[in-house]
């Protein structure tokens, strides 16, 4: 085996032709002892803690049990300890129970399609035996007494012994990875799995709510997950999570059924906009099995920020079945993630699911609450303003336009909130304005600042609403991403038509939307070093320059660097308060406003933000001054290609280092062509999993980019079909 130090010295050797040394004999390959591989596997099986309890509470699902216990020492690093009631384990079977590869749950390959069991490798317990020491305690139907047995590395270290035993199975793994000291070393250093454990077992009980568990410490009376078995899964995750969970939960469902592949059905529940958390909590299980899915998560998270813009991050339990053909199970060593046939539109149909869900009980929760709300900002209101349009605080049940959503005048006691405190009108408002008045209003409601009142924000949203081309909007709602055709346009389609997509512009009016929709209302984005605005316009300026012969004119741009410093930071507070761009007073900047979650702007683009924040920002007239801030951080935060040239493609010469004119083999600057490929990734990523699923959330595609190429229509398949038919 090669070790890790001889490969460095090898390397070295290779990169100083000075010391030449006669080539190394190819080392021999020998077969690894079967101990050696056992153990390499399992410490892959049973990566921590918690992982075993994993492996052996399934065990214990698989053997129909209807009460699980499970006791712990030491985060599971001394004591796990795993007690059922299911259908045990037959004597004679002990001796081969945990060699590896023994099972009773699969016998071909095919098995794996129609499975109902979680296990099937066999594999789990004699992971087990050789990382820690194990014990098994069982007792069959129709048995007087039961047999303990203990292992290691796969084999009985004695006869099982006959004993006396209650209903079903116990088995005790101590002392694991005993012999892995880096291992132990470092989950003893971590933070122990005690936490990990109750958190796996918490998400059992609320799926197998035909189970009861229960889950303690040592020694402790007091038992950390406790569930009994309940029809009602609602009541399984009230006595799990508690009721300030339960009570604000809502029931979703979705199921499709089409021929051409995409079965599934899936249940669950997701919490409301009382539910507050610093954390998502997915607790996911498809086909019964208990996974992760970050791109289901993330959807998910996309729906309720754009959904409650300043709201908590969601709980949310789901089910999904699908034909178990349509489920690759066997991907991941701890199956923790499994593949599914149409997963991005299985995606797609529960994203929508789930913000229709939010909407519909946003609408009523709003309607009902705000009343308490507006009083509040009523009292401490400082501002006095009187755009407030008589008649439509007059208004009974007239639907709300967008741009009148929020209230502009704290002297009527109505205000235009009163529009809110209507009955919801039978007829419901359409889809899309719907989730507008949610939005504004729950954002009032949460964060009741003043700015937000501001008419000429509501001036310019409206301007948006009224350009938007409803061809286009219907285009983007449902569109597909197919991929990145070159740096600046994406393939989508949009039914039978192909098209080619500016992400470039797209991004660029989604994020000014974007700023304009959450005007004063951002979360932040924390700079690590605070940037200095003086150096960064100065920068920004020389880059501008295209005349070399500039140096004489260095004074003029310290100059005009050092003026629009001075002018952003006499702005500060306005571009703090309502765009959450912070300037401190020594000219730095510190932080930036959160437009989409999960997304940060390329930083590269500061200087040229900080130039056009300085330069192109009308700040005189109120309205002019938003919409001209609004479009800087637009610009500044769309998707451009990276400033790096894009190294896969013509380039890559960017990377290759010369020699006077000559390239030089085998000499690609790697550290810049690595952080080239990151940006490249990290943005292609963006487009696909950022901007394409806000996208359908929240533009409003303007009428101009229907006509200056942001949108060029490539290829329809009805044409194409044409044209294959005469081939
Ligand atoms: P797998 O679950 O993949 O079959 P394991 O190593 O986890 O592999 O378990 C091996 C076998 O031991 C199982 O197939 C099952 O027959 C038996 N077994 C393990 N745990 C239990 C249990 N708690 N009750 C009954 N049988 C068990
Ligand atoms: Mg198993």
């Amino acid at each position: 085996m090669i070790d890790g130090s001889s490969l460095t010295v090898e390397m070295e050797e290779e990169n100083s032709p000075a010391t030449a040394i006669a080539p190394r004999e190819p080392p021999k390959i020998q077969r690894l002892e079967e101990s050696v591989v056992n153990r390499i596997a399992a410490g892959e099986v049973i990566q921590r803690p918690v992982s075993a309890v994993k492996e052996l509470v399934e065990n214990s699902l698989d053997a129909d049990s209807s009460s699980i216990s499970v006791v712990v020492k030491d985060g599971g690093l001394k004591l796990i300890q795993v007690s059922d009631d299911g259908h045990g384990i037959r004597r004679e079977d002990l001796p081969i129970l945990c060699e590896r590869h023994t099972t009773s749950k699969l016998t071909k390959y095919e098995d794996l399609f129609s499975l109902s069991s979680m296990g099937f490798r066999g594999e789990a317990l004699a992971s087990m035996t050789y990382v820690a020491h194990v014990t098994v305690t069982t007792i069959t139907k129709g048995q007087i007494h039961g047999y303990r047995v203990s292992y290691r590395d796969g084999v009985m270290e004695h006869e099982p012994k006959a004993c006396a035993a209650v209903k079903g199975t116990q088995i005790m793994v101590e002392n694991l990875f005993y012999n892995m000291t880096a291992r132990r070393k470092t989950l003893q250093n971590s933070a122990d799995d005690y936490g990990k454990i109750v958190d796996l077992l918490s998400r059992m009980a609320i799926h197998h709510n035909n189970v009861s568990f229960s889950c303690r410490k040592h020694g402790a009376v007091k038992a950390d997950v406790h569930s009994v078995m309940s029809p009602s899964r609602l009541d399984s995750i009230r006595s799990v999570y508690g009721v300030s969970v339960a009570k604000n939960l809502m029931k979703v469902e979705v199921s499709s059924c089409d021929p051409s592949g995409c079965t599934f059905d899936m249940e669950g529940f997701i919490s409301n906009s009382n539910y507050v958390s610093k954390k998502t909590i997915l607790v996911l299980f498809i086909n019964d099995r208990l996974v992760e899915c970050s791109a289901l998560k993330r959807a998910i998270e996309i729906v309720y920020a754009a959904t409650l813009p300043k709201a908590s991050k969601p709980f949310v339990y789901m089910s999904i079945n699908l034909p178990r053909e349509h489920v690759d199970i066997n991907i991941h060593p701890t199956k923790k993630e499994v593949s599914l046939l149409n997963q991005e539109i299985i995606i797609e149909m529960i994203q929508s699911e789930v913000e229709v869900k939010l909407r519909n009980a946003n609408d009523t929760r709003t309607f009902q609450e705000q009343k308490v709300e507006y009083i509040q900002s009523t009292l401490t209101s400082p501002r006095s303003d009187s755009t407030v349009s008589p008649k439509l605080s007059g208004q009974k049940t007239q639907k709300v336009p967008v741009n009148k959503m929020v209230r502009t005048d704290s002297s009527d006691p109505a205000g235009r909130l009163h529009a809110f405190l209507q009955p919801k009108p039978h007829n419901l408002p359409d889809k899309v304005s719907s989730l507008s008045v949610v939005r504004s209003s729950v954002r009032q409601r949460r964060n009741p600042k003043e700015t937000a009142d501001l008419s000429s924000v509501q001036e310019l949203i409206a301007g948006v609403d009224s350009c938007c081309h409803p061809g286009l909007l219907e285009t983007v709602r449902n569109c597909t991403y197919v991929g990145m055709a070159d740096d600046v346009f994406a393939l989508v389609q949009y039914n039978t038509h192909l098209y080619l997509a500016n992400v470039v512009n797209l991004s660029k009016e989604l994020m000014y939307q974007q700023t304009l929709r959450r005007f004063a209302h951002f979360n932040a984005i924390q700079l690590s070093d605070p940037a200095p605005l003086s150096e960064l316009i100065l920068l920004a300026l020389k880059e501008e320059d295209l005349d070399p012969e500039t140096d004489k004119n260095d004074d003029l741009k310290e100059r005009i660097a050092e003026m629009n410093t001075e002018l952003l930071k006499e702005k500060a507070e306005m571009l703090e308060e309502y765009f959450s761009v912070y300037i401190d007073s020594n000219g730095n900047l510190s932080r930036l406003p959160v437009i989409l979650d999960q997304y940060t702007p390329d930083m590269d683009r500061v200087p040229e933000f900080l130039l056009c924040l300085g330069n192109d920002v009308e700040w005189e007239d109120e309205k002019s001054c938003f919409q001209g801030v609004s479009a800087a951080i637009g610009n500044f935060y769309a998707m451009h290609p990276p400033l790096l040239p894009n190294p896969s493609g013509d380039g890559i010469q960017f990377y290759t280092k010369r020699d006077g004119n000559v390239e030089m083999e085998d000499n690609l600057d790697k550290d810049l062509l690595s952080d080239a490929e990151n940006a490249w990734a990290q943005r292609e990523w963006s487009i696909q999993h950022v901007l394409f699923p806000s996208m359908r959330l929240f533009l409003k595609p303007p009428a101009s980019m229907a006509s200056n190429g942001t949108f060029v229509k490539v290829a329809s398949l009805e044409k194409l079909y044409k044209i294959f038919e005469r081939c």
